[in-house]
């Protein structure tokens, strides 16, 4: 299994830039919570199921209302599978908290991204960290042929790149450059790597 590079040029040529909402950062719900589950087909699941079963850390459990990742606990919170609408939805999100976790405990090297270009304000770093791991997320959906999340999540990326905090604009459209871009694309490819490497 291995990441399409295809993939990666179409998601960064979706990232728009535009503050034309005023968005709340913390609280955009993003899952399709329903108690109306459609399985996903059985050859997509299978090697999902398999990678899944392979993940020793972080603990995955299932019951919670909000999906979290606590990196003190190293552990990944989500609403129990039979709540979301489809099945596909469920690993989309499992697979965004499985990124933010590669993040912590050494897993992989923090790229400076989000550790230091972005320290103007934890709110703006917070920001970047969600778009990177989505673009990882999405990455992964595509290795397991999770296609119908794409445009879910491309607007996931960009509703945290243009996010406001209290009015402030906290990502300047002048810092999307595309240096940022390829260093947002870097950070997301190595952690879809790093689970790739460890649980496949
Ligand atoms: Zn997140």
């Amino acid at each position: 299994m291995e990441i399409n590079k295809l993939k990666i040029t179409e998601i960064i040529n979706k990232i728009e830039y535009r503050h034309d909402e005023v968005i709340l950062p913390w609280s955009f719900n993003r899952c399709n919570i329903g108690f109306i589950q459609t399985p996903l087909d059985k050859e997509r699941r299978e090697p999902i199921i398999n990678f899944i079963e392979k993940i020793k850390d972080p603990k995955i459990i299932n019951g919670n209302h909000t999906p979290t990742y606590n990196n003190y606990r190293d552990h990944i919170y989500l609403p129990k599978k039979e709540y979301f609408d489809n099945e596909y939805d469920y690993y989309h999100i499992l697979f965004h908290e499985l990124i933010h976790s590669t993040r912590y405990y050494n897993r992989r090297k923090i790229c400076s991204l989000y550790k230091t270009s972005c320290t103007t304000s934890e709110a703006k770093a917070h920001c970047f960290e969600e778009a990177i791991t989505e673009i990882g997320a999405l990455l992964l959906c595509d290795i397991f042929k999770i296609y119908e999340i794409f445009d879910q999540g491309i607007h996931y990326i960009n509703r945290w790149l243009t996010s406001k905090y209290h009015e402030i604009t906290l990502i300047r459209r002048s810092e999307i450059t595309q240096e940022t871009l390829d260093r947002m694309s870097e950070e997301a490819i190595s952690g879809v790597d790093y689970l790739l490497e460890t649980y496949v």
